[in-house]
């Protein structure tokens, strides 16, 4: 029944598969010289199979765990850096006609504030999240034929990609839109988006079935089916995840891995982003209410697997987590962030006020502006990067792979954080960020190892300061 290549949920994600992955990984976990030989494999750099990587999931042993984690921090180094990409959201709209349990946008919620922005009220929003120095965005709206059609996200991209304000400008757009058709996949193809991101919530079909009880969404297999969609209308970036708290981790971690050997089996490249979302309290949503909520401790476990077992693919982390669970899986493997986010639709224009009635889809935990997330981030030793050329420059799918396989990072994505760093700090930062920054940059410039692209990222980096905006390599 068990078919990678198949492209029936059930056969690629298929629950029988699963079960005995997680009974092959506790016959195992206490098997040293077998966890041993996994982490060998894990050196190679190429990655490790559902069924390996849950065997390492259900190991306790102390000093195994602090080999992985050492392992995903080496393996973060070697293909990511010490970058890690900044993003915000955008919410467009929560009118929606789905009945997930676990989202505050459920139809039934009568009591939640419904809005969507009108295009003005985009230019507005956008103007905002460019003013704080944000390039890349996330745009977000509930399930809604009505309300929200394929024309109002194609229109507002449009948008979105128009604005410029000051020095500002949009130069990537994420889409995080319900599970669509092939026709409208090509459609926001031919936007010009970046990355479809689209969560799984759940791989497991029964509890999938019961939390997500009515709407379109209730469709297991066009929910899940959806990624191979996306790729057959022309989108080769594809961004999977699982709301962590629904399930049983073990068997979602499992999934997720599965679903990623799938796509990278028929279509030959992986998912671009992985991202691991925790339940959070909602206005109707109380996080207690689901069973499967897991620790900080399991979380980071279960963020450096991910970094060793699919090596290639990025990983987010958006301000669910709160300052500190952040600084805790950052060196395991992060590559993404989000920073200074809203969740409420119009938010970033006119912040809600405490007890007004909310639009917002989950409460944030790490609330601090964007100026303090850079700040706070160079301190800790990363380099903020507001990156956005590889997908501008084409390298998208299997051609951005290549550059991470043949570590061509430190003369690409390197030079290239570093210069839109210099934007950010020119353009928004607060004196002090700026000062930190500028020494982090004369540093990290030593650091090229090409001595062309050396001198070339020099020159430009000094043009910065003459005004000269929006150089990549
Ligand atoms: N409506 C689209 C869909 O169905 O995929 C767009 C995604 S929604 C705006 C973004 C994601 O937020 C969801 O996929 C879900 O995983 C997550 N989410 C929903 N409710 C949440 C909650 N209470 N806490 C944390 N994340 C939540």
């Amino acid at each position: 029944m068990y078919n990678v290549k198949s492209l029936k949920a059930e056969e690629f994600i298929s629950d029988k598969e699963i079960q005995e992955t997680l009974a092959y990984a506790d016959e195992n976990h206490q098997n040293m010289e077998f966890i041993d030989k996994i982490l060998e494999k894990a050196r190679l750099r190429k990655g490790l199979d559902h069924r390996e990587a849950s065997v390492l999931l259900a190991c306790q042993d102390e000093e195994k765990i602090k080999e992985i984690y050492t392992l995903a921090n080496q393996i973060k180094e070697d293909f990511y850096g010490s970058r890690i990409v900044m993003f915000a959201p955008l919410y467009l709209s929560n009118y929606c006609v789905n009945g997930c349990v676990y989202c505050p946008y459920h139809m039934k919620n009568k009591h939640i504030a419904r809005k969507k922005l009108t295009q003005e009220e985009i230019v507005k929003e956008v103007t905002a999240l460019q003013d704080m120095g944000h390039k890349r965005l996330a745009i977000e709206a509930g399930e809604d034929p009505v309300n929200n059609p394929i024309e109002y996200i194609l229109e507002s991209i449009k948008t979105i990609y128009s604005i410029q304000h000051k020095n500002g400008a949009i130069r990537r757009v994420n889409v995080n839109i319900a599970a669509t058709t092939v026709e409208n996949y090509r459609k926001l193809h031919d936007a010009g988006i970046g990355t479809y991101i689209l969560f799984q919530e759940t791989y497991h079909k029964e509890s999938y079935e019961k939390l997500h009880p009515t709407g379109p969404k209730h469709d297991y297999a066009y929910h899940t089916e959806a990624m191979d969609r996306a790729m057959e209308g022309g989108i080769d970036d594809v961004g999977l995840g699982v709301l962590f708290g629904l399930e049983m981790y073990r068997y979602e971690f499992a999934g997720l891995l599965m679903h990623a050997e799938h796509l990278e089996a028929v279509h030959g490249v992986g998912p671009h982003t992985i991202s691991v979302p925790r339940v959070k309290h909602a206005d109707d949503i109380d996080p207690s209410a689901f069973d499967n909520g897991i620790s900080d401790d399991i979380f980071a476990k279960i963020c450096a697997l991910i970094r060793i077992s699919v090596p290639y693919t990025g990983m987010i982390i958006s301000t669910r987590e709160s300052q500190q669970v952040r600084e805790k899986v950052l060196p395991l493997g992060v590559s993404q962030i989000s920073g200074a986010s809203r969740t409420s639709v119009g938010g970033y224009a006119e912040p809600e006020i405490p007890d007004e009635v909310t639009s917002a889809q989950f409460d944030v935990s790490d609330q601090r502006t964007l100026d303090e997330v850079v700040n706070w981030l160079m301190k800790l030793g990363y380099i903020p990067s507001f990156c956005t050329a590889c997908y501008r420059e084409g390298r998208t799918g299997d051609r951005f792979m290549a550059l991470c396989k043949n570590m061509q990072i430190l003369n690409c994505c390197h030079p290239n954080a570093l210069i839109t760093l210099k934007e950010y700090l020119v353009d928004y930062a607060s004196e002090e960020t700026k000062k930190i920054g500028m020494e982090l940059i004369e540093r990290e410039l030593e650091k090229i190892p090409n001595p062309k692209v050396k001198q070339r990222a020099a020159e430009t980096i000094g043009e910065i300061e003459r005004g000269h905006r929006d150089f990549r390599f």
